[in-house]
Parts: C-alpha cells; sequence; structure tokens
C-alpha cells in the first residue's frame, strides 16, 4: 500500500497543475454562461416588447379607421341637415352630428395616445435590441480569450496529461477510479495527510478538513493494504 499511496501523492502533484491550468478555462466558462443567462433575459424582454408593440400597432390603426367612420358619419349627417323639412328633424340630426364630434374627438385623442404608445414601445425595443447587442458582444470576446487560452496551453496541457498518464502507471483501476472521483470533489486535491494535533498525544486529525481521525485508522493507514479515507471529506490518507 505505501507504494500506492506514493503513486497517488504523484498523481496529485499532476492532478493539481491540471486543475490549476483549468481555473481560468472554467471562470471564463462561468463568465459565458452568465452572459447567456442575462441573453436569455434580454431576449425574453424583447419578445414581450415585440408583442405589445404589434398590440399597440394594430390598435392605433383600429383607432384610426374608427376617426375615419366618424368623420364620414359626419359627413353623411352635414348632408343630411341640408335635406331636413322641420326642425324637430333637423334637431335630432344636429344632437347624432354633435355626439359624432365629441366621439371622433375622443376616438381622435385616443388614436393619438396609442400612436405614443407605440413610439415609446418602439424606442424601448431600440434599447434592448442595444443592450442585446452589447452582451453579444461581451460573449463574443470572452470566447474569444477562452479559445486563445486553450491554444496557448495546449502544448503545456499536453505534456500534463502524459505526464498524468505516466503517473497512473502502476496503480490499480478501482484505486483510481476512486482518486477521480475524490479529486473531481476537492479540485484535484484528492490525499490529506493525517495530522497529530498534540505532540504528546496520539490524537490526529484530517488534513483537509480538519476532523479528528480514529486511532483505528492511523492503525491501518500504518499496516492495511486497502486505502483509508476521511469520513467527513472523504480524502484519501497519508501518513505523516
Ligand atoms: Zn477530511
Amino acid at each position: 500500500m505505501p507504494g500506492i499511496i506514493e503513486a497517488l501523492l504523484k498523481l496529485q502533484e499532476v492532478q493539481l497543475e491540471i486543475f490549476e491550468l483549468r481555473q481560468e478555462e472554467v471562470s471564463r466558462e462561468k463568465r459565458i454562461a452568465l452572459h447567456r443567462k442575462e441573453l436569455e433575459k434580454i431576449d425574453a424582454r424583447a419578445a414581450q416588447l415585440d408583442v405589445a408593440l404589434r398590440d399597440a400597432k394594430s390598435a392605433a390603426a383600429l383607432g384610426e379607421l374608427e376617426v375615419k367612420t366618424r368623420e364620414q358619419n359626419i359627413a353623411k349627417h352635414r348632408e343630411a341637415l341640408k335635406q331636413t323639412k322641420t326642425n324637430k328633424e333637423y334637431n335630432a340630426i344636429l344632437t347624432s352630428l354633435n355626439t359624432e364630434e365629441v366621439d371622433k374627438g375622443k376616438c381622435e385623442s385616443r388614436a393619438l395616445e396609442l400612436l405614443a404608445q407605440s413610439d415609446q414601445l418602439r424606442t424601448q425595443r431600440e434599447e434592448v435590441e442595444k443592450e442585446r447587442q452589447a452582451v453579444l458582444e461581451r460573449i463574443r470576446l470572452v470566447d474569444e480569450a477562452l479559445a486563445a487560452y486553450r491554444k496557448k496551453t495546449a502544448p503545456q496541457r499536453q505534456a500534463l496529461e502524459a505526464r498524468r498518464l505516466a503517473a497512473c502507471e502502476g496503480i490499480p483501476a478501482p484505486a483510481l477510479i476512486t482518486f477521480d472521483r475524490v479529486a473531481e470533489r476537492h479540485e484535484g486535491a484528492a490525499m490529506a495527510q493525517v495530522v497529530k494535533i498534540h505532540p504528546k498525544r496520539e490524537e490526529y486529525c484530517c488534513g483537509g478538513c480538519h476532523i479528528k481521525v480514529t486511532l483505528e485508522v492511523i492503525s491501518s493507514l500504518r499496516s492495511r493494504d486497502d486505502l483509508q479515507f476521511c469520513s467527513a471529506c472523504g480524502r484519501i490518507f497519508y501518513a505523516g
């Protein structure tokens, strides 16, 4: 077992370098993911505005149509007014004409309101589009930087991968699988030293998470042939 522990420690050294190299990539990937989320929100807002704008436009068109209809009615009433024979008839048509005029005025101001609303929505939509373009540009820049970083570090990554493969040699598959699983959880640091807490007493803790380690684990670590794990953080123990 000491042979395997030593081999795992060497593997961890390489693994930590790989994780370090990955960090910059990871932070850029996270930034891209955040920008994409932002973009989704912007797209949703743009879609909402598109619907509102379409509705406002068709309402404005309807409003204009109504104004025209009222104008036609007014013209008809005016024509009818000329043909009236009695005062009663004249007054009745005049009342209708006046009502129509009032309604037309209302329709006109409503149509103007709707037009103003459309303009406002259009301006908002343009602002959202600008925001969208800015986020797309940010994504493009981070993407570019990420690609450049990957290209620049490719030889380093290849060398590390070769070293990793060499470090894996001789380590039994189950131990490797365990190592990878624990390393994944602790950013490459799968191994933890057992640390003596007290100079005079046989008391130990996990060097990774500082939880106390039982003497049973310590003696197994010294004598037995299987790997010993921290019960709290799951790291693989090695003796100090
Ligand atoms: Zn631990």
